[in-house]
């Protein structure tokens, strides 16, 4: 029997057969050690929980050498990422990420390009990160002077591309612009130049950007080419030419795009609503929402969504658990962005701190989010037979996901991010 792990890799993965074993670990996938207290101490409660490997991004060149030095002391090799038993021992190994996050570009020294490259070098687990883009700290928002929009793109895609050519994970942060998010990365994939996994820190943003940036990411599907297919093959009039090809399809009916492939005027790109919205209209076709919900269709794709302690905010704004249940389960990823969000912790669980440790915690809020959204969506009574299909489909993905096997999932999607330097 197909188990559902297997079932969620059976798309991609050539490390699965390798790799599947009985042991496994948790992975915090973005902290920062380097703004933490007491490192050593909330590596050792990191180890007890389980959590056996973390990712410590830096975010100027201020911080790259005590990053490094974690790094360096725990010991972290290509081998150790790849041997399960570590989960038995007691150590926490630290993977080190080096970065210009968004508001600190105004650091930069003139080398920083070459001290990057450098650390990347020295330094054959590490990732880029934490890079990014946000529009809530620009040079146009209220509090502080932050690097204009301008400068927070152009040294994103610098980043990325040093990503690409060193064949590096990296970790991004993106704040209200995953408008820009999705053209850079539709730019980037144009010309060949995605970096091997593109992990997106605390994923934020609306469920209906997810397939969006899954295809921004991917160097093979198109979004436009389902809706025309469905759209040729039912009766109803295309609704609007929203999905846009820039070239005619090729001889083996593929669409090749060498723009974003959504028209939209350059002033709304870094508008998530409105770009939402008109989305929003393409997703009522639920034949293509199911699609695009199956893991199948993403098998190239560069994005992953990571979920922090966000997750645990049921606030009625919060849209971040509903975007959880959305994303494809070996896409997914969990992180706790220690020391971000400290206070809060505690407010969603007695005792929980915002350190490595609470990445476990992380993982069974997750469970719940996908859960929900499948009871909730079950017990809906306006149901049409085509949502119910769509529903059902859900079902298979997640019926039998205990926390045993999404933590599986959740370490297998680790490894895939991780396999360009494996
Ligand atoms: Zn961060």
């Amino acid at each position: 029997m197909i188990t559902n792990e297997e079932k969620a890799f059976s798309c991609q993965t050539p490390l699965k057969s390798k790799f599947f074993s009985e042991e496994k670990y948790y992975i915090d996938t973005h902290c920062h050690l380097c703004d933490c207290e007491h490192v050593d101490d909330l590596l050792e409660h990191a180890a007890k929980a389980n959590v056996k490997i973390v990712i410590s991004c830096g975010t100027s060149e201020e911080d790259w050498n005590e990053n490094e030095h974690y790094a360096e002391k725990s010991q972290i090799s290509q081998q150790n990422i790849l041997d399960p038993s570590i989960a038995k021992i007691h150590q926490t190994f630290v993977i080190p990420f080096f970065g210009y996050h968004p508001w600190f570009l105004d650091k930069r020294t003139p080398q920083w390009k070459e001290n990057l490259i450098k650390k990347l070098t020295q330094h054959p687990c590490s990732g880029v990160g934490e890079i990014g883009i946000d529009k809530l700290k620009t040079d146009k928002s209220k509090k502080g002077s932050y690097p204009s929009l301008e400068t927070q793109c152009s040294a994103f895609k610098e980043q990325l591309d040093i990503a690409y050519q060193m064949n590096r994970p990296c970790s991004v942060h993106c704040v209200r612009a995953v408008g820009n998010l999705y053209t850079i990365l539709c730019e980037q994939r144009d010309i060949n130049r995605l970096p091997p996994a593109i992990i997106l820190h605390s994923y934020g943003g609306p469920p209906d950007f997810v397939p969006l940036l899954l295809e921004a990411g991917s160097p093979s599907c198109r979004i436009s080419s389902l809706v025309k297919k469905e759209e040729a093959s039912s009766s109803s009039t295309p609704s609007s030419s929203i999905f846009t090809d820039t070239k005619k399809d090729n001889d083996k009916g593929q669409s090749h795009l060498t723009k974003p492939s959504i028209a939209l005027p350059e002033s709304e790109l870094g508008n998530p609503s409105s770009l939402s919205k008109i989305h929003e209209q393409q997703l009522k076709k639920k034949k293509v929402k199911r699609q695009l919900q199956h893991p199948d269709f993403y098998h190239d794709s560069h994005v992953w969504f990571s979920f922090s302690g966000t997750i645990f905010d049921h606030s009625k704004d919060n849209i971040v658990s509903q975007s959880a249940s959305f994303v494809p389960l070996n896409r997914l990823l969990i992180e706790t962005d220690a020391p971000t969000f400290d206070s809060k912790y505690a407010s969603y669980k007695e005792g929980l701190s915002s350190e490595p440790s609470a990445v476990v915690s992380v993982a069974e809020e997750l469970l719940n989010a996908i859960k929900n959204k499948k009871a909730s969506e079950n017990s809906s009574s306006t149901t049409s037979q085509d949502e119910t299909e769509h529903f059902s489909s859900l079902a298979n993905d997640t019926e039998e996901l205990t926390p045993d096997s999404l933590q599986n999932i959740l370490y297998h999607n680790f490894l895939n991010c991780y396999k360009s330097i494996l």
